[in-house]
């Protein structure tokens, strides 16, 4: 059995392409395409030259001594957080935007929550001089104005979604009726492992430099290539897509994932996907999913923009189903304590979704000469607001 995903998109009883018939063709071109395009020659030398001189990879492989002297284990942390703008997003659509001009669009729609995947998009449309439109909720737009600025400032046109709760949600909406009227010119780049097939096979791909880095990196370090654990923090879930995807079916490798708790999965604040998810469809995908007994979706809540998500991409929700991945919830006071130990013993500030990942070593115990290896998925520069007023600092 594999867990990755099968020719029809399926990773176990999750995926698929749940879209309008409007859809259809803009989907079936890029899934159609997406893997040749990505297996040229010429699209795996840009790809991997951008990646090196633009994005700044390899990202280290780095060996947290204090933090491992302190939880008695071997902790490693690949440091997504050194990535140019700041997080793992942009492997993502620096692959994105290599095959939209393959596929002969010259125009980017995304949609965005937070601003983190609206940066990280406008960031490689402007490196690429190619037109970029964001949707965002009005409220998003409210809530991240130094996002917003960073999109403008990189030539974005930033459009405020003022239907529905005005978040990612109705964001989404607008970008997708975008898209269908705008099927020839228009690539949709999807910022996490969500959405209809091929998107979260896709994403995955592209963020699987991850793991195979860290495989080279363990070899040298450890003498080899798997570690006994790998951790990662699950909004939609790309950076743990990325960090898991050439360990999904090495068995002796453990998938650990973390996701919000919000302030307590059972307090109705949380974003606790696989613990309060139930099957449905989100963004044209069978997943798990918050939602109410008449199957509308809950709002999400956590402390990290990032993770407040009310679903995960497909790819989780069949590890969490099989019981291949190990999940585990951690609230937002767990977490921001995390994120401020890690400043303390390594001197690296880590954005407050990554913190959660950080934050089982206080529960969950591994052995001393275990290999833990953590995707320190961003910095917490945009944090710091959040970090300034829970400690006031
Ligand atoms: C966006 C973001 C996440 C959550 O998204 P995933 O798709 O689950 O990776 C996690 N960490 C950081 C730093 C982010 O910016």
């Amino acid at each position: 059995m594999s867990y990755q995903v099968n020719e029809k998109g399926y990773y176990g009883d999750f995926g698929g392409a749940f879209i309008p018939e409007m859809l259809y063709p803009n989907v079936e071109e890029l899934r159609s395409r997406y893997l040749d395009i990505m297996q040229e020659e010429s699209f795996q030398k840009e790809f991997r030259q951008l990646l090196k001189d633009y994005v700044g990879r390899p990202t280290p492989l780095y060996y947290a001594k204090r933090f491992s002297e302190k939880y008695n284990t071997k902790v490693y942390l690949k440091r997504e957080d050194l990535c140019h703008t700041g997080a793992h997003k942009v492997n993502n659509t620096i692959g994105q935007i290599l095959m939209a001009k393959r596929l002969g669009k010259n125009r980017i729609i995304a949609e965005t929550g937070a601003g983190q995947h609206g940066v990280a998009t406008a960031t490689v449309c402007a490196l690429m001089g190619i037109e970029c439109v964001v949707y965002m909720g009005e409220i998003d737009i409210k809530r991240q104005a130094p996002n917003v600025a960073r999109m403008k400032m990189l030539g974005a046109t930033v459009v405020p979604a003022i239907s529905g709760s005005r978040t990612l949600k109705d964001a989404t909406n607008e970008a997708i009726r975008d898209w269908i009227n705008n099927p020839v010119n228009t690539h949709y780049i999807i910022g996490s492992v969500v959405g209809p097939h091929p998107y979260p096979d896709m994403v995955a791909r592209f963020q699987s430099v991850i793991s195979e880095e860290v495989k080279k990196q363990l070899q040298e370090k450890e003498g080899r290539e798997n570690p006994d654990f790998v951790v990662a923090c699950v909004g939609g879930g790309s950076n743990a897509a990325g960090i898991y995807y050439h360990y999904l079916d090495q068995e002796e490798v453990g998938i650990i994932a973390v996701e919000a708790a919000g302030e307590g999965v059972l307090t109705g604040k949380s974003a606790a996907t696989s613990a309060l998810g139930r099957e449905g469809i989100i963004h044209g995908s069978k997943t798990l999913l918050m939602q109410t007994d008449d199957g509308q979706i809950t709002e999400p809540y956590s402390i990290s923009a990032g993770l407040d998500y009310p679903g995960v991409g497909p790819m989780h929700a069949n590890l969490f189903r099989t019981g291949r991945g190990e999940f585990i919830s951690i609230t937002d006071t767990e977490a921001m304590a995390a994120g401020l130990e890690l400043c303390k013993l390594e001197g690296i500030i880590p954005a407050i979704e990554t913190a959660h990942a950080l934050a089982i070593f206080e529960t969950r115990k591994f052995r001393e000469d275990d290999v833990v290896v953590v995707n320190l998925s961003g910095r917490g520069d945009k944090d710091l607001n959040t970090y300034i007023e829970h400690f006031n600092l």
